[in-house]
């Protein structure tokens, strides 16, 4: 093992500069501190950046999930395929328009949902897909796009860690009817909290827009602007899900070094590879074939048979030597909401299973110094060579 550090080295530290405060201030002093030029701004830009057909801020990845999800015009009865390899947000959101999650298991080699599965869990209630790029690794989108168009049904990209990511030349983003973005705190890009719905369609856009803010008929940064009109009428049953202008100078000051926050990112998977060569204990995330990483997690997985100790205890010794860790993610069929609800059991989704119980996910931030990294490489091969089967 490497002498113990004496700082904990967390797990992720955002990169927040002069730039963000810079901008939040200026909010502070405008006097409009909710949805307004800022959030405007941060659209536009995005939109431009994504080549979407229209982008919407909105207060998180969640909001967005549940906005796309009202505006494919899911509700009670039906059913959305999804992947059980996921955050809480993918699953929850298609219960709260009453359709069900249908789980179809992941590949092997990106943890993304299996194309070749979906076709098999489609139904006549089949309303939607909602694949998840998983730590920032590209889906294989053609063959879901190909199904999706074959059997009309909308896709719903869960791009939650994939801000950033390419599919083909192509951002993800521009690719399906509905993309959301998370902007959460620990996230490539973050506004501390937020989230945004890139729609490939304009009026599916206008849709979702007039639901994230109770269904009115009009904004209110329009009713309180001069020469804004008081009047207003509630048209649909909406939500409470825009974005502030202090969230959103956060995110324009985040853009502009968003590229070179990323690259910084792959430099430090770099490294990571490098340092870990050289253990067949080790499983390494692989690199997308049809498209550009995002990076936003580094996942290391035990190697079956290789170690003495299983994921939770190699995790819990990566903790004793100070190294913040996080594991991603526990499949939600296993969790209890979804085990009862829907009858489901360990041994349902296999591949997910395996490949939670060997993740664990390293620190992985820009800041995070080439000392950082060999210091937890060097950590994982010590409990590595301490523990042989
Ligand atoms: C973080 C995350 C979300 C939720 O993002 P919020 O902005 O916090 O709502 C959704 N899906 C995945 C896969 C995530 O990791």
């Amino acid at each position: 093992m490497p002498p113990l550090r004496t700082e904990f080295l967390p797990f992720h530290r955002p990169t927040i500069g002069e730039d963000e405060i810079q901008g939040v201030a200026e909010v502070l002093r405008s006097g409009w501190l909710t949805t307004g030029p800022r959030v405007q701004e941060l659209e536009r830009v995005l939109k431009e950046r994504l080549g979407c057909g229209d982008a919407l801020a909105l207060n998180s990845c969640t909001a967005a999930l549940h906005l796309a999800l009202v505006v494919a015009g899911v509700g009670e009865g039906d059913e959305v395929i999804t992947t059980p390899y996921t955050f809480a947000s993918t699953g929850e959101t298609i219960l709260y328009t009453g359709a069900r999650p249908v789980f179809v298991d992941v590949e092997p080699s990106t943890s993304n949902l299996d194309p070749e599965r979906i076709e098999a869990a489609i139904t006549p209630r089949t309303r939607a897909i909602s694949p998840v790029h998983l730590a920032g690794h590209p889906c294989r989108m053609d063959p879901i796009l190909e199904i999706a168009r074959r059997r009309g049904l909308a896709v719903i990209e869960d791009a939650a860690h994939a801000f950033g990511t390419t599919y083909r030349g192509r951002p993800v983003g521009a690719l399906s009817r509905f993309t959301a973005f998370s902007f959460y705190a620990t996230k490539n890009l973050t506004t501390g909290e937020g989230g945004l719905l890139a729609c490939a369609d304009a009026d599916d856009a206008a849709r979702a827009r007039k639901l994230s803010l109770h269904g009115l008929s009009r904004d209110a940064w329009r009713r309180y602007a001069a020469g804004g009109s008081w009047a207003y009428a509630i048209e649909d049953l909406g939500y409470k899900y825009n974005l502030t202008d202090l969230a959103a100078a956060i995110g324009l000051a985040q853009l502009r070094r968003f590229d070179d926050e990323q690259a910084k990112r792959r430099e430090r998977v770099g490294w990571y590879r490098e340092a870990l060569a050289g253990s067949d204990a080790f499983e390494l995330p692989t690199d997308p074939e049809d498209g550009e990483h995002a990076w936003h997690l580094f996942i290391l997985r035990l190697r079956p048979g290789t170690l003495s100790i299983d994921r939770d205890e190699f995790a819990r010794r990566l903790q004793e030597a100070r190294i913040g860790i996080s594991v991603h993610f526990i499949p939600l069929h296993l969790h209890p909401l979804y085990r009862d609800r829907f009858g489901l059991r360990p041994g349902d989704l296999p591949v997910a299973e395996d490949l939670y119980g060997r993740a664990i996910s390293l620190p992985l931030f820009p800041g995070m110094s080439r000392a950082d990294v060999e210091y937890v490489a060097a950590a994982a091969h010590g409990i590595a060579a301490a523990c042989r089967a």
